[in-house]
């Protein structure tokens, strides 16, 4: 199979990118600022409470080496599927100097080959319009099914669903410290999973039974 991966709150939690970047803005600009940004609502509110300019403070956000790691659940899931054989891939939007420098510090490398890591600056379009997952199914022609594994049913599933591709979510609350926590319930078909599960190791179980090999 060709499991392929959204990056933010999907293999690690966000806010530890967000509070990392508070720390890093915190050490040049000084302590006495990261117990205000930690208690804001939101980075908006946050840069906010620091009284300095927003375009500096937005691009150590940016720019900075984040201070991140893969949970071990992660860890083992990416580990498993790589060793079995599959075909690993990651599909996420953002800024391409935010998400290298995030995909470094996880790691990410180890388990997925850098031709199939798009992300949204480098693609030139957002997931939604599927030019990142048809440039993947394209480059892995023949490996088997394709599954895209996200935790945001307002955009994650809906280019993958219109694909073919077997999507799998994250039931509301599921996926432990999550930014987004949308119930997909609350969106119309083409949005939703088709698969949801509790946390990232329920993955594996859907892998096998997938692969018939629990029956
Ligand atoms: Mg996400």
């Amino acid at each position: 199979m060709v499991i392929v991966f959204d990056l933010d709150d999907t293999l690690y939690p966000e806010m530890e990118f967000v509070r990392s970047a508070y720390r890093t803005i915190a050490r040049r600009y000084g302590r006495g600022l990261l117990p205000a940004m930690l208690a804001a609502a939101d980075p908006r509110e946050a840069f906010d409470s620091t009284g300095l300019p927003a375009s500096d403070v937005i691009g150590l956000y940016r720019n900075h080496n984040p201070d991140i790691r893969l949970p071990w659940m992660s860890l083992y899931v990416l580990s498993c599927l790589a060793r079995t054989g599959h075909t690993l891939g990651l599909v996420t939007d953002g800024r391409s100097v935010t998400q290298r420098h995030k995909i470094e510090a996880l790691g990410l490398a180890r388990f997925i080959s850098p031709d199939l890591i798009m992300i949204s600056e480098e693609v030139g379009e957002e997931k939604v319009s599927g030019r990142a997952f048809r440039s993947i199914m394209n480059r892995t022609e023949g490996r088997g099914a394709y599954v895209y594994v996200g935790d945001n049913p307002a955009k994650d599933f809906i280019a993958p669903n219109r694909l073919g591709w077997t999507t799998v979510g994250f039931r509301r609350g599921g996926n432990g410290e999550n930014i987004t926590q949308a119930d997909p319930a609350d969106f119309p078909e083409e949005n939703r999973p088709s698969v949801e599960i509790e946390n990232l190791g329920e993955l594996l179980r859907f892998v096998d039974f997938y692969e018939f090999k629990n029956w």
